[in-house]
């Protein structure tokens, strides 16, 4: 009788092939062409001419995006289980977790606000953290799960989406806040969320995507390295060549273009829409705090005066940084950024790629104000004292979300198109050939 085997013995864990083999990419910041050599573990490449960090692999490839994924999933399951911080006034004591907080904001009818602290705290993370462990797991046990593409698409895009550290440093924030008017003592989950937040931002660095979509392609039986460069365009997400015929990259799901299309108009139009709710978002009052005897409506600023006044200077100084000053720079950057595609660049196409970064980052930094909304709502909600978001917290939202459009629509390499068009009409030595491509040794 002849017997067979079905199940092959796979030493564990696998010796896996981390190897990225030596190929071509087109830098997605500044669109330099780069030859890449063969790259191993705890090796990483920058583009020689924007210093972008183009794909770095790290010492545990494999093991160690499972490894802070799945603590990271545990600190969340403490931090949204146990007491995030309990506040008395005037003999109520409000003991509250961050579901509870949540509920809250329903009860209270600002659904809005429940979502948007919902999708930033909660959702995002968790979905990015399963999306982890699935991608993961399909690459350490060299399996084509079902839907595998679609979960490593979820995966790198959720990862912009993630406020757990915004969350953290607003409720420092309202704790200052809170400490000078109740008895306020902070729980164990706010502790950990410090942890998880630092431990979220490790899941997030150790996956390098380019890497993660050439080993997800060679489990689904393809090979994302086939096409020439010549003949082909370079996908802006995933880094792979694919004919000019395809409309969405055959490699990472994402739109196939050379340059975004319609990138300024579409970044303008959302900075002009950021532009004229920035006015309604400083004029109208921002939070509505009442007790027995008087309603005190503030705007951003007079919050910020009377903070100063009362003698809260750090806080003032926290919340004019994050509401005035942070929306208002990025606003100003994004103008300068997109009359620099235009018209030709101010500066060095260095210095514009740092501009361009810092608008990138300091984005979500000014959900600050919003979050530190939401946690004084939940802690006084009493006849004793009662605080409620104005008109101005969600057109302040709709800023932000706009402005991070803006500079998502915004392709770079406007820039540097420009900067080099410029630098051929005045004829004068360019620092790099925009053509040539650069070959690593
Ligand atoms: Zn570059
Ligand atoms: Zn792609």
């Amino acid at each position: 009788m002849k017997f067979i085997n079905h199940y092959r013995w796979r030493a564990y864990p696998p010796s896996l092939n981390a190897d990225l083999p030596a190929h071509t990419v087109d830098c997605p910041e500044c669109g330099q062409r780069i030859s890449l050599p063969r790259l191993k573990k705890g090796q990483e490449v920058h583009c020689p001419r924007c210093d972008h960090r183009i794909v770095g692999i790290g010492k545990n490839p494999y093991i160690a995006p499972l490894a802070y994924a799945t603590a990271s999933l545990i600190l969340m399951a403490f931090v949204y289980s146990m007491t995030f911080i309990t506040v008395t006034l005037g003999g109520i004591t409000s003991i509250l977790s961050l579901p509870s907080m949540m509920r809250q904001l329903i009860v209270l009818d600002f659904g809005f606000l429940a979502e948007v602290m919902f999708i930033l705290t909660f959702g995002s993370p968790l979905i990015f953290l399963l999306c982890c462990l699935y991608v993961y797991l399909a690459l350490l046990f060299d399996k084509a799960f079902p839907g595998l593409s679609y979960a490593t698409r979820t995966l790198v895009r959720l990862r912009h989406f993630i406020m757990v550290d915004v969350f953290f440093i607003s409720t420092l924030v309202a704790y200052i806040k809170l400490s000078s008017v109740a008895e306020v003592s902070l729980g164990a989950a706010f502790y950990l969320m410090f942890a998880l937040a630092l431990v979220l931002i490790r899941t997030s660095v150790s996956i390098p995507e380019h890497w993660v979509y050439y080993k997800i392609n060679l489990i689904l039986g393809r090979n994302a390295m086939g096409k020439s460069p010549e003949k082909c365009v370079c996908c802006s997400r995933c880094l792979y060549f694919r004919e000019k015929t395809e409309t969405t990259c055959g490699v990472c799901g994402a739109d196939l273009y050379i340059r975004r299309p319609k990138s300024l108009s579409m970044s303008t139009a959302f900075l002009l829409a950021a532009m004229i709710l920035y006015i309604p978002a400083n004029l109208l009052p921002i939070m509505i705090s009442s007790n027995p005897t008087v309603v005190q409506a503030n705007t951003i600023f007079n919050g910020i005066v009377y903070m100063w006044e009362e003698g809260d200077k750090l806080i003032a100084a926290i919340i004019f940084s994050a509401s005035i000053l942070v929306p208002g720079a990025k606003i100003v950057l994004l103008i300068v950024l997109n009359l620099s595609a235009h018209y030709g660049l101010p500066a060095s196409g260095k210095t514009m790629m740092k501009i361009y970064h810092f608008t990138d980052a300091v984005g979500k930094w000014s959900m600050i104000d919003i979050f530190v909304i939401i946690i004084l709502m939940s802690s006084f909600h009493s006849h004793v004292a009662r605080v409620v978001p104005g008109q101005a917290a969600i057109y302040f939202c709709l800023v932000v979300i706009l402005t991070m459009l803006s500079a998502y629509f915004f392709d770079p390499r406007l820039l540097w198109d420009k900067f080099y068009h410029s630098e051929t009409i005045t004829n004068r030595p360019s620092e790099n050939v925009p053509d040539t491509t650069y070959t690593y040794e």
